[in-house]
This record gives C-alpha cells, structure tokens and sequence, in this order.
C-alpha cells in the first residue's frame, strides 16, 4: 500500500465513523486529503472490508468452540477457507483430537527474519454458556439494536474477525511489506491445557517465531459516550490456585462437635475473603496511573497522585482501591475463594471441607509469599492450605520503549482524539504471557470501544458488540498493522 492510498483509507473511514455518529472518531480528515466527494470508490472500500469481516464474525459465533470441548478444528478450517478465498496458503496445526490451531504468512522477502516478524493472534474458544439464561441463541449470532450477540462476540472472536480483516486487506492491497505478518487462531486459551498456546509454542514455535505480537488484553475504555483511554496491555498478572482444607471427625449430625469441619472451613474462607494484600507497584501500574490521574475527575485523580506519598498513601490506596475491583486487582495480589466442597448427606457431619482460593500475583510476587500471609491468617491446626499443580508463570513484561508501542500509541492517539494509550497491565490472562515468554514484545489490544455494561458481559449472558464499535475496531486494527508494517 502506497502512501497517497493510506491517506485516502484514513479519509474514507473518517468520514464513515462521522456519518455513523460515533463519538470517538471527533477528528476532521487529515489537511490536503484527497476530497471526499471526488473519491467515492475508496470511501466504498472501507464498509466493504468491514462487512465481510462482520460475516466472518457472525460464522465464528455460529461455530460453537465453548471450552471444554472446543472443537476449534471446525474453526480452524473455516478460517483456512476465507483465506484461501484470497489466495493465502494456511496451516492446519493438530493439537489433540478436533483441536487445532491455524496459522498463516505473508512474506516480506524470501529469507524470514522472525525477530522483525509481527504476529497477530487471536484464540478460537470461548468460554461455556448457561443457556436457559440468555434472551437469545448463544450461538446464532443474532442481530438486534446495532449489536451482533453471541458467545465471543467480544472475547475472543471479535478480534479473531478483526486480525483476519487486517491480514486480508494487506494481502489485498498488495502492501510492500517490511516485515513478515503472521496470522495465528489459537485453541484452548480459555482453560490452558494440552491444546493450549503453551503446546503450541512446544511442537510448532517455527511456524510464527515472531519478535512482536498483538493480541487481546487490552480495552478500549468509554465513559460517559466517550472514549476515557485505551488500556494497552504490556503485562498481565499470574493465576494460581490454593486449596484449603478442614479435617475433622465425622458423625451423626444430631450430636455436633466443635472440630466440625464445614464450620473451621467457613471460619477460614471468611477471614481470608476480608483479607488485602499490600500494595506494591510495578512499573506498569505506576505508569498507566500518572497517565490516568488527569483524566479522572478532581477528587479520584487527587487520590491517585496521593497513592505513592508517604504521609497520605496508604489511605489514598484504600480510597482508589475501594472506587474500582480493577485498579484494586492491579495495585496488589488478590485471593477469591471460588469453590466450596463438603458434605455426604443431611445428616452426616463430613470428614473433610474444601474450598479452592483463586489467586492472582502480580508479577514479580511470590506465591509462598502468599501462602505465609494465609497461614498467619488462618492459624487453624485443623486447616491446611496446599498450592495446586499447574500455578503460571510470571512473564517479563513487554517493552514500553519499542517501536511498536510508539506506532499502536501513535495511531491509537490519532483515532481515538484526546484519548490517550495507557500501558496497562490486566488482572486476567492471555496468551500473551507464554509469547512474552519467548521473547516477543506482545501488546494486548481489543480495539472495540466498549462500555463497562459490554465488558461485563463478555464471560456471562448476553454478550454482544456494538457493530459501530467492531467496524472502528478493524478499521483502528488494520491501521496498526499497515503503520508498522508496511513501507509507504
Ligand atoms: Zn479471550
């Protein structure tokens, strides 16, 4: 793609995002573009690609990929397809029985150079639904008032669709490209088992060894019909799990003991539910919260620049902590109890309780650090707690000085106005991780401006995207990549 072309796509979709009375966008076309009215096949151009994307969208919703089972080879080969339709050649990688990835290339020369290459990945499994709880068909990709629903509407086939439209129009355009761009669909993100990204990188690293990634992770943040910030992620925290466990002696249930215990459980997981962690900043939350102050209101923002204060910071911490579950979850590790398990019958005072504490480390903290605090805590020679098998492992973070960042930050402060990157670090998981793991500066990205009221929805009922928001979404994708990728 030539530079007077990219001028002329930027133009179009400017005007398109007006015309659709999307907020964000708030910015003229850039001076000396060609004039809109004299350019109508472009301006055409833009809804197409985002269209079919749409369709795209809509197919993957309609192929149930809930985890577990899966069954991304359905997926797989559905995306194989539509990229075929363009002529690019895709591969097939068999992970397990009807789990597969795929992946596929477009060359910038005859000689790879994975350390430039970019890659673009997206997973192809969702989490399960609870059916009888949603108003429409999970996976019927229904549209009603300006949303597509479905489950992995947002999480993760929205941006599955997007990175596909991104990898198209460059294959398309016939870009001159200065690096490899590699499309990867993953399988298993959602649990992280045998046909999981991890497995992936253990049998076919070769097939996408790149120096640069972007995946999900991130947010598009609106407040008030606004774009507030776009949170980039360049970290994620790490996910292990404790089980407690009460022992007791078990009997009849008309004559109760004190070690009963379902009650020395209960006793515990209360105290450790109204347990917080300390505070301990990484150099990602430092830096997405003195980006953040100015752009919350007065009192918020004054909190926020109090937190690393020695006089008034630790009850700054607890005011930002108490406004927000997620700045809460970012400032420190945090422990939910997710599941109980005791008890045979009514009657029957059980042997053994259980409960399963999820935990979420920042990078860099320990989980034995953890397990001291809990132990302290507890202090109950009837309770012992155990780490499970399988905790995850702390990746370095990704650079905030690469070229990269600079160009997803650059175009995101030209689409989004006054709305500025963030590098943010997430409380949940990604495959980003075990790509950072082997070195790639992978950024997390869901480029859909979306409200709080959709985010909640992306692992519950109902999820759904606003159509406005994945056209801006593939439109704002497509720019990034063609940025860093393409010589102009
Ligand atoms: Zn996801």
């Amino acid at each position: 793609m030539n530079g007077n072309r990219m001028v002329r796509v930027i133009a179009g979709a400017a005007t398109l995002l007006m015309a659709a009375g999307f907020p964000a966008a708030g910015q003229a076309p850039p001076a000396g573009a060609p004039g809109i009215p004299g350019n109508p096949p472009q301006i055409a151009a833009r809804p197409a690609i985002a269209k079919e994307a749409q369709s795209w969208l809509a197919d993957l919703i309609k192929i149930n990929t809930a985890n577990p089972p899966g069954n991304e080879q359905i997926a797989a080969l559905y995306i194989a397809g539509i990229l075929q339709k363009d002529g690019i050649k895709a591969e097939i990688l068999d992970l397990t029985p009807g789990r597969s990835a795929v992946v596929a290339r477009l060359r910038s020369s005859v000689v790879a150079q994975p350390s430039r290459a970019l890659l673009l990945v997206a997973h192809m499994d969702t989490v399960p639904v609870e059916k009888s709880r949603w108003s429409v068909d999970p996976f019927g990709a229904a549209i009603k008032d300006g949303y597509m629903y479905g489950r992995g509407a947002i999480d993760d086939k929205g941006m599955l669709a997007a990175n596909l439209a991104a990898f198209i129009s460059l294959k398309r355009s016939m870009a001159r490209l200065n690096r490899d761009v590699i499309f990867l669909a993953t399988a298993d993100e959602e649990s992280g088992g045998d046909a999981s990204i991890r497995m992936l990188i253990a049998k076919h690293w070769d097939k996408f060894a790149a120096g640069y990634a972007l995946n999900e992770g991130g947010n598009v943040f609106l407040k008030n019909g606004k774009v507030q910030y776009v949170g980039v992620q360049a970290s994620e925290k790490v996910a292990a799990n404790i089980v407690v466990i009460a022992r007791g002696t078990s009997g009849h249930a008309s004559q109760p003991t004190k070690d009963n215990p379902v009650v020395h459980l209960a006793a515990a997981v209360a105290k450790i539910g109204n347990y917080s962690a300390p505070v301990h900043f990484t150099a990602i939350v430092r830096r997405y919260f003195e980006g953040l102050a100015p752009l919350e209101d007065d009192e918020i923002g004054k909190w926020i620049r109090s937190m690393d204060t020695a006089d008034r910071g630790e009850h700054a911490q607890h005011v930002v902590s108490e406004a927000s579950p997620l700045w809460n979850a970012m400032l420190r590790d945090t422990i939910a109890p997710t599941i109980l398990t005791a008890g045979v019958a009514n009657n029957v005072i059980p042997a053994e309780a259980r409960a399963n504490l999820n935990v979420r480390l920042l990078p860099g903290d320990s989980i034995d650090g953890v397990m001291n605090e809990l132990n302290k805590l507890v202090n109950d020679p009837q309770v012992r707690l155990e780490v499970q098998p399988n905790a995850g492992l702390a990746a370095p973070p990704s650079s905030l000085e690469s070229d990269f960042y600079g160009v997803i930050t650059k175009v995101i402060s030209q689409e989004f106005g006054e709305a500025p990157a963030l590098p943010f670090q997430s409380t949940w998981l990604t495959d980003s991780a075990q790509l950072r793991l082997h070195n790639v500066q992978a950024y997390g990205l869901v480029p859909f401006p979306l409200t709080q009221d959709d985010l909640k929805r992306m692992h519950g009922d109902d999820e759904r995207i606003p159509l406005s928001a994945f056209d801006k979404g593939v439109d704002v994708l497509l720019k990034i990549v063609t940025e860093f990728a393409v010589t102009h």
